[in-house]
């Protein structure tokens, strides 16, 4: 036995390693399997040419409690003595001081590492010491034992194993992992799609060859409903997904699917396993994706994201950007794909789409491009239509838009036979303000505005009176009086409808302006006051009878017509928080005059 010095300048590594790594110390095992399966896949290409044989290819996890060790080992190609000293002795500490001393600022910051393949090293975040025991491919190669504390020294020998491969033995300070449920749930979170079987304690892990490495025509429906259950084993069944298989400008396999849950919109959460050649690396592909594809739930292998840097880095990457790319593109294509040859299907999914084709179009012009055509939206009778296919309908490119499903308004241009656009989703509004400045269209919200088509001139009460008014001003003089609030415009108009007393007219511009304070900083605590105009329909029965209350009764006159613009307001979803418990105990009070008058001998 020689005693020799590892050929590091830094005494400290080890302890550096074991501080920078240890939030995600589990990793060691990715390393450690991941270093075996290269032996292995070695054994593959050697045995090809006749160099070794191609026997019993496998990697064993074992635990000694007694011991307090933790043995992984391999039937891969070994090494010689010449190579431990070589490749674990020098190379991979200078490479791990290198790392330690480059990423020392960063680090601390910014723990990025846990992608970092630190490879054989990790082992010390977890053990005071490790043994090889290794025997190499090589005629007439002798086993080799070598042992290192974790000190900047180690010893190396002869060693026992009597057939090809290696075995590291960790004596573990992380009495953790010495037990076998928590070994399983990591192999199976780091290894399940590894090459090679993988044993625990001699019971078969069940590894297996991932779906993404099969070419798409030889895979089956089931077998992707099969492999998202074993990914997400909770969720139901996916809507639909995508087979990713690219060999050209950069490497990509991977499988993606739609859930079918109405997921809340959280960039944050991701559940897109990142893969690196079948090892599993993270749950978190936040800086790969776009966030407009978040949603999106599946597994992505590719050698070409770059794993090893901080965050700041990816997103610049050119690999990463062309990735991103990429997928969107399939994105919008299998989409596109389904709206011409299952229409049903595409509109039976489009509420766990839209987030993502609406997002998608407002953050990334070309996805808005692919997708523009397939954007969908309901309309008042019920059916689907797009923006374009709307404005072949009405050429004089005014696009109207409701934000609730029903209404009195909507009932009013329903009458009249005016198409409108259903646009309930928060995010609507901002995608109307895109479309708007991407297409000649312009959008009327149907409470922004009085549309000529709903008024009926020819019962305008524009007939003046002995003091040269008309019927019209002095109903809008007497409510406006009654609900002097200086804020609000009042006009008495002739509507084409007699079933509807009034309704609010909200400003578009402010309108929209606050709603896009509330989608962008959840604001509905703060009033944000928006011109309003109050238009009261000269037609109606019940603004008639106010008409001819206010010469008799106009205390109660003014209740009633304050109690309308109350309703109207609430019938448009514009109260203010707070201000419901106002307008109900006001319309109690209305019922109670009522029926105290009614009730009068
Ligand atoms: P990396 O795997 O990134 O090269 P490591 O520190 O993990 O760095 O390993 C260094 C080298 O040691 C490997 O490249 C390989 O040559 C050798 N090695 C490590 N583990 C094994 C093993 N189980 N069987 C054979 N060789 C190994």
């Amino acid at each position: 036995m020689r005693q020799n010095n590892l050929s590091v300048h830094s005494e400290n590594i080890l302890p550096i390693i074991k501080k920078w790594l240890y939030s995600e110390k589990d990793i060691f095992i990715r390393e450690l399997v991941s270093n075996a399966t290269d032996a292995l896949n070695k054994v593959n290409i050697l045995s090809e040419q006749g160099e070794t044989e191609k026997s019993d290819l496998k990697i064993s996890v074992s635990i000694d409690k007694k011991d307090k060790t933790l043995t992984i080992s391999d039937t891969g190609i070994g090494m010689t003595e010449e190579e431990v000293e070589k490749y674990i002795a020098q190379i991979a500490f200078s490479g791990a001081e290198e790392f330690a001393l480059k990423f020392q600022k960063e680090t601390e910051k910014d723990p990025i590492i846990g992608h970092f393949g630190l490879g054989f090293y990790s082992a010390y975040m977890v053990a005071s010491k490790v043994e090889i025991n290794t025997l190499s491919y090589k005629p007439n190669a002798a086993p080799v034992f070598w042992s290192c504390d974790g000190s900047s020294s180690y010893s190396i020998g002869k060693g026992t194993l009597a057939s090809r491969g290696t075995q590291i033995t960790l004596y573990l300070d992380d009495l953790e992992y010495l037990e076998e449920a928590r070994l399983k749930e990591l192999l199976n979170r780091y290894c399940s799609f590894m090459p090679f079987p993988i044993d625990l304690n001699g019971k078969p892990l069940g590894n297996e060859e991932p779906l993404w490495n099969k070419a798409p025509s030889m895979c089956k429906e089931e077998d992707y409903l099969n492999f998202y259950k074993k990914l997400f084993p909770l969720d139901p069944d996916p809507i639909f997904y995508i087979h990713l298989n690219v060999d050209y400008p950069f490497h990509l396999k991977g499988i993606l699917f739609f859930p079918k849950i109405h997921r809340r919109f959280d960039a944050n959460e991701s559940s897109i396993q990142l893969f690196c050649n079948r090892v599993f690396v993270s749950e978190s592909c936040k800086d790969i994706l776009p966030d407009y594809l978040m949603v999106l739930r599946g597994a992505i292998d590719s050698p070409d994201i770059p794993l090893n840097v901080s965050r700041s880095y990816l997103q610049v990457d050119k690999n990463v950007k062309q990735l991103s790319q990429h997928i969107s593109k399939k994105i919008s294509d299998k989409l596109s794909q389904l709206y011409k040859t299952d229409k049903e299907k595409y509109i039976a999914s489009w509420p766990e789409i839209e987030m993502i084709v609406k997002l998608g179009a407002l953050q990334d012009e070309k996805f808005y491009d692919r997708v523009k055509e397939i954007l969908i939206w309901k309309n008042s009778e019920d059916k689907w239509t797009t923006i374009p296919e709307y404005l072949e309908r009405y050429p004089e490119k005014k696009v109207f838009y409701a934000s609730q499903e029903t209404g009195p308004i909507l009932s009013l241009y329903k009458e009249k036979k005016i198409e409108i656009i259903k646009a309930p989703s928060p995010i609507d509004t901002a995608v109307i303000q895109f479309l708007e400045n991407k297409t000649s269209a312009t959008f009327q919200r149907i409470d922004g505005s009085l549309d000529e088509a709903l008024l009926d001139a020819s019962k305008e009460k524009n007939v003046l009176d002995s003091e040269g008014k008309t019927e019209s001003s002095r109903i809008a003089a007497f409510i406006r009086s009654s609900l002097n609030q200086k804020e609000v415009e009042v006009e008495a108009k002739s509507l084409s409808s007699d079933e509807i007393p009034a309704f609010v007219v909200i400003d578009e511009n402010q309108r929209r302006l606050r709603d896009y304070m509330i989608l962008t900083q959840g604001k509905t605590g703060v009033p944000f006051p928006t011109k309003k105009t109050f238009i009261v329909n000269t037609n109606s029965k019940l603004i008639q009878t106010i008409h001819r209350l206010q010469e008799n009764r106009p205390e109660i006159a003014q209740e009633i017509a304050r109690g309308i613009y109350d309703l109207s307001i609430l019938a448009q979803r514009e109260v203010e928080p707070g201000d419901l418990e106002k307008t109900i105990s006001n319309q109690t009070r209305i019922l109670e005059k009522l029926t105290e008058l009614i009730s009068l001998p």
